[in-house]
This record gives C-alpha cells, structure tokens and sequence, in this order.
C-alpha cells in the first residue's frame, strides 16, 4: 500500500516537473525574492533617441474609434520604487499567451532589469508591446527637469540593453509609449516627454479596484469594469504581484468582453484606428482624483520627501 501511495506521489511531482517550462512562474518571480539594487543602469543614456514630437499631445485617455469597431487595448504596469522589489506575475503572462490577447506592458527600468530575464522572453513574444514606465516610479508632478529625464533614459536604456542581449531586432529599438507613474504629471512634464518623443498612454478604466483573490467578487468586479469599457478604451491592469487577484480579474473580464464581441489589440495599434481623447493633467477616475498620492509616496520613488 506505501509503495502505490509512492508511486502516485512519484507520477504527481513528475508531471509538476514536465509541465514546468521555461515561462511557469517560479520562485524568483515573487515580490522581494530578487535583492534590491538602487544603481542606475549601466548605460545612462540610450544610444537611440527618439524625435521630439510635434507638439505637445497631452495625457491619452482614450481613443476615438474612427469606425466604431470594438477594439480595446489592456495595459499592464510593472513597476516597484528605488527601495523595494515587486514581482512579476507570469500566470497573467502565460494566460494572455494562451489566449492569444495582444497587450500593451508598461516596464519600469529598475523593474526590467530586476526581473531581466522574464524581459527577454517577453520582447520575443509578437502579442506583447512593451512601454516605459519610469525608472523607479518617479513622480512626474514633482521631478525636477533633470530626474524627469534620468528616469525616463534611464529606463529606455535598460530597455535597450536587454534586446541587446536577447538579440531581438523585429521590436522597436526603444519604448515608443509612455506611461505615468500614479498617473501624475504637471503640464511642464508634458514638454519634457514630449520632447525625448515619447507618447503618454493613461487609462479611462482603471480595472483593479481592491482584493480580487475572491472568485465571486472577482466576477462582480468584472461586470463594474466590462460597463465602464467602450469601443476605444484603455484598461489598466497590473502583472506586478502588488495588487491582490489580479489574475481573477483579468479571466472574468476578458470572458465579459468577449461575450461582447470587443477585439483586443496593443495600444500602438489602438492609435492607428482613430484619434485619442486627451487630458492635460492625468487622473484615474474623475479629475484631481490621485493628487493625493503626491504625499503618500516620494516623489523619486524612495519614499523620502524633499
Ligand atoms: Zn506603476
């Protein structure tokens, strides 16, 4: 009778072993399993630089879709600040994977190289796109000029280097987009990326609101989110292992919106199918809504106050 018991648990961990590949998420992808590193990257300044844009866009909420096709974009931030390390959460990768659903990952630069090797996978995937999110979640309300653009090079950088190293050329020599830590920014800031030629993709759903780890709220969850989408939006999500049930979430939503008959594409593609809807001063849900984050965090990302 031990022995059978041996057996089955013999065949059980055999099949966890074979069915683990390369993207099944393991250990190292978990909140502060990587030992934080507070350096810059090793190259400060990309050696590709984008043109300054035209003018000064503003902060993209939304797209107008020229046609009125369902297609929505879902965004992904991975990010954590100079004094900790987050994770990455390769069930939502692996599930988009699965499911074929194009989306857009906005990276910090400290993250990226925190997590380097998940980044090289990723820049191989045709599904996915990848954006600058900030070095170290620097606040774009508050940075002076010269940090705005260290944790905005910084990051194109690090972003650089590992295509670099995962030898990839079919994606774009550095992030085109760009995405605002806390969704902050002044309208000065609006000039400083608009001129290192950097497009600003905000949201106009912000999915994730609170615990999703349970099913059932989850599936409540969903249906807030699926009522706020239309053709055209910007949902944003998070594959940091910060909020809680984030998965659940993602699943139920994107079952909701299929239902729907929504097509899911990059942001980039997004853009080409109409014209953006713009801010001058991001929000989450209603204007001014996140000023308040301006004194809960430090405006580098360290948590210091200057
Ligand atoms: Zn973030």
């Amino acid at each position: 009778m031990k022995k059978y018991f041996m057996t089955i648990i013999f065949i059980f961990l055999m099949s966890g072993i074979l069915y683990a590949d390369e993207w099944t998420q393991n250990n190292s992808d978990l909140r502060r399993a990587v030992k934080n590193d507070k350096t810059p990257p090793t190259r400060l300044e990309p050696l590709t630089k984008l043109k300054p844009l035209n003018e000064i866009e503003g902060v993209i909420r939304r797209v107008k879709i020229e046609n009125g096709e369902k297609v929505i974009a879902i965004t992904f931030d991975m990010c954590e600040l100079e004094t900790t390390t987050t994770g990455c959460d390769m069930n939502i990768i692996n599930f988009l994977r699965e499911k074929k659903i194009p989306a857009t990952l906005f990276m910090g630069g400290k993250w990226m190289r925190t997590h380097s090797e998940r980044v090289k996978q990723i820049m191989g995937e045709k599904i996915f796109e990848i954006g600058n999110h900030n070095w170290s979640h620097g606040n774009c309300a508050l940075l002076s000029e010269k940090e705005l653009k260290n944790q905005i090079l910084w990051t194109q950088s690090e972003y650089e280097l590992l295509r670099e190293e995962a030898g990839i050329e079919d994606i774009n020599e550095v992030p085109e987009l760009f995405r605002l830590p806390y969704g902050r920014n002044s309208e000065k800031s609006l000039k400083t990326i608009s001129d290192l030629g950097l497009r600003i993709i905000q949201w106009d759903v912000a999915a994730e609101a609170g615990d999703n780890t349970n099913i059932n709220r989850a599936k409540r969850n969903a249906k807030k989110v699926a009522a706020m989408t239309k053709s055209g939006s910007i949902l944003l999500f998070h594959a940091n292992l910060v909020p809680k049930g984030s998965l659940n979430l993602l699943r139920e939503v994107v079952k909701e919106l299929e239902n729907q008959d929504y097509v899911f594409v990059k942001v980039s593609d997004l853009l080409k199918m109409g014209i953006p809807e713009t801010v001058k001063i991001g929000y989450f849900t209603t204007p001014g809504d996140n000023k308040a984050l301006d004194k809960k965090f430090g405006i580098d990302g360290t948590g210091r106050r200057k």
